[in-house]
């Protein structure tokens, strides 16, 4: 069980604060709204009304010692980046913090930001990208190049076994894992027999994937 803060309890903070609470972890939400923070009390672990500003808040909720902690402020760019260097200047190890633009981006990883989420672009590239790609379904880029990505098991394939079909020699890619309706195959061998209805879970380089998910 790993503990989380988050600050900015917005809808980007609150889904982040519930997910993390849904998957057993305990989590501090914090918010200078005291309305955000009341709806939130009976969710998470523990809720805090502050300013995320003042650091002597921060300092004596103890903010070093969670194993991460999330910048959810939105618009107000100063009190997100204002927050992220008190928490660098904290010792805090872990911060993720949201970014309105790549530029704001550039300026919280100078600060200390650990990880920079663009949740509004992100998503954006991910819906183009499934929509523009018909048969993949969903996809987490790995980096600008690589990605993990789930589609349909082209016809061609139904009937072959991954060491027959050889995806590796001729596509570059690796099968992580192959879909059968409910039930999961983790790590498939070379017996991993492909059938109609499959889904296939495979990482490498996009042009590579793309290229393989068509191969009809
Ligand atoms: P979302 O899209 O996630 O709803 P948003 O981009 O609209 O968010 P805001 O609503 O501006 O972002 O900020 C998210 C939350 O952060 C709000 O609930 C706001 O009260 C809180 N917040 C803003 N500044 C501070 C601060 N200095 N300290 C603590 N909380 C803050």
């Amino acid at each position: 069980m790993g503990s989380y803060a988050v600050i900015g309890l917005g809808r980007f903070g609150s889904s982040v604060a519930r997910t993390l609470v849904k998957l057993g972890h305990e989590v501090l939400g914090i918010d200078k709204s005291e309305k955000k923070v009341q709806e939130m009390s009976n969710i998470l672990t523990h809720v805090v009304a502050a300013d995320s500003k003042n650091e002597e808040v921060l300092k004596s909720l103890g903010i070093r010692n969670f194993d991460a902690v999330v910048v959810a402020i939105g618009e107000d760019t100063e009190a997100n980046i204002l927050t992220t260097v008190l928490l660098t200047q904290l010792g805090v190890k872990n911060i993720i913090a949201k970014a309105n633009t790549d530029i704001h981006g550039e300026v919280l990883k100078r600060v200390g930001a650990t990880k920079i989420v663009h949740p509004e672009k992100d998503m954006g590239e991910k819906v183009a990208n499934n929509m523009a790609s018909g048969t993949i379904l969903d996809y987490i880029e790995l980096s600008p190049k690589h990605s993990i990505v789930e589609f349909a098991a082209p016809k061609k394939f139904v009937g072959k076994t991954l060491g027959k079909l050889n995806l590796r020699a001729k596509y570059g890619i690796s099968v992580l894992a192959i879909k059968k309706g409910e039930r999961i195959i983790v790590a498939p061998g070379a017996d991993g027999l492909i059938e109609d209805k499959d889904l296939l879970v495979v990482v490498g380089e996009n042009d590579k994937v793309k290229k393989c998910s068509k191969s009809n």
